[in-house]
């Protein structure tokens, strides 16, 4: 790939710098509730101005930018620490997801809130019994008329607290081989038999929960891909959230790797400064190229995407990069921050705990491992 930025990339960059920096909203608040609301009202400013899906097509009100631009978009976005948008789920994946398998009627009824967060959006994929192993999943859906009645418990189903349309993945012909008996619905959570129930994680933060479904409705119009299509769809959705990500990604690591190194030329550390410390300045120096690394494999999976139109498996290997980066960083900040890490409020621990997580979100390490052995590296495939 040429990383050169042609005239037209330049000048939307540099379009896109002015416009966050004279709009950007400042600090988010602190607590959850009105977290949420101020990243609300942020997209909903950036849809107003036209920034919001920007590699959308136009005519669903996206930019029609390409995906370099789109590239350029999510690295502009967090080097300006823009909060992230609200509806991060509908915009990665939901969207993508209807522009891809959904019909006309579909892509002109929930393209326009998602792009201005008017309604929200969740991932109701993973069940108690079935995550990294989804085609198993249990949660069923019978048809009744011109509906279909869903009964079942998902989990770890984040923003569902916030969310109107959940993508729901069910069960339809339990008599058909795992993977080909499932369908992509698209779930109004409003209504009686879906009910919420908010999981505190490590961090003290509720970004996810357990979703209770009985007996809630769905009209047979609200399928994505057609009856039976669900793993296809799901897997589509799969491939836009780890693709989507990388070069966001890489740009906060890069952020979070100038905080420690600074963090590190203040903190007293054995009798001088933490980043005078020969094996600290050995692992610092270690994190900088893996980001690098990390950038570089992100524009290679964006070259693919170019060439091919659909993510590829890259965004596997990147999603798996990712996390091992973040956690090894964090760690390290906490190393160098000391005892003072233990304090439960600090930022350090906040972001040691939250990288936790990394290596489950969006697909276990374990499993991302197994994608790139056989998809990339095509050794024999484990079943
Ligand atoms: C912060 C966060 C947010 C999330 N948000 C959502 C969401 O919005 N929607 C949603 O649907 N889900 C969400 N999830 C769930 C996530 O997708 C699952 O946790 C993940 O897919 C793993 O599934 P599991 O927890 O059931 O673990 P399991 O699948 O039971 O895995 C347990 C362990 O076994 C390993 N393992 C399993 N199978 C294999 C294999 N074939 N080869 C090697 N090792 C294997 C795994 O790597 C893991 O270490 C979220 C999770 C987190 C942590």
């Amino acid at each position: 790939m040429d990383l050169t930025l042609t005239a037209e990339e330049q000048a939307f960059r540099d379009e896109l710098r002015a416009w966050i920096e004279a709009n950007h909203p400042g600090p988010k608040p602190d607590s959850d509730e009105a977290a949420f609301e101020f990243r609300r009202a942020w997209q909903r400013t950036v849809f107003d101005a036209g920034w919001a899906g920007v590699a959308w097509p136009q005519e669903y009100g996206g930019r029609g930018a390409t995906l370099v631009e789109q590239a350029i978009y999510g690295e502009e976005m967090v080097r300006a620490r823009a909060p992230a948008l609200a509806n991060g789920l509908g915009l990665a994946m939901g969207g993508p997801v209807v522009i891809a398998h959904g019909t006309e009627e579909q892509k002109q009824r929930y393209l326009g809130p998602i792009l201005s967060a008017e309604e929200i959006w969740c991932q109701g994929f993973s069940e108690p019994q079935s995550g990294s192993d989804l085609a198993s999943l249990r949660t069923k859906a019978v048809r009744d008329g011109d509906e279909w009645v869903v009964t079942g418990q998902k989990v770890w189903t984040t923003l569902a607290h916030e969310a109107k349309w959940c993508m729901l993945v069910a069960r339809t012909d339990p008599d058909a081989p795992k993977h080909k008996g499932l369908t992509y619905f698209l779930m109004d959570m409003k209504q009686p038999g879906v009910q919420v129930r908010p999981l505190v994680q490590i961090t003290g933060e509720a970004e996810f929960n357990e979703l209770f479904i009985e007996e809630a409705r769905i009209p047979n119009d609200n399928i994505v891909g057609g009856e039976g299509n669900g793993w296809a769809v799901a897997i589509t959705t799969l491939a836009h959230e780890r693709a989507g990500l990388a070069l966001a990604l890489q740009m906060e690591l890069k952020q979070l790797l100038t905080a420690v190194i600074e963090r590190a030329r203040e903190q007293p550390y054995n009798g001088s400064t933490a980043a005078a410390d020969e094996i600290i300045r050995d692992r610092l120096a270690q994190l900088y190229i893996e980001t690098e690394v990390l950038r570089l494999n992100a524009y290679r999976g964006l070259t693919a995407q170019m060439k091919y139109g659909v993510p590829g498996p890259e965004g596997s290997l990147g999603k798996w990069h990712w996390a091992e980066i973040n956690q090894a960083l964090t760690e390290l900040a906490t190393e160098i921050e000391g005892p003072a890490a233990m304090a439960r409020d600090g930022r350090w621990t906040y972001e040691f705990l939250r990288a936790r997580a990394n290596s489950i979100e969006g697909g276990t390490t374990e499993i991302l491992k197994n994608i790139v052995a056989e998809r990339i590296l095509g050794l024999p495939r484990m079943r």
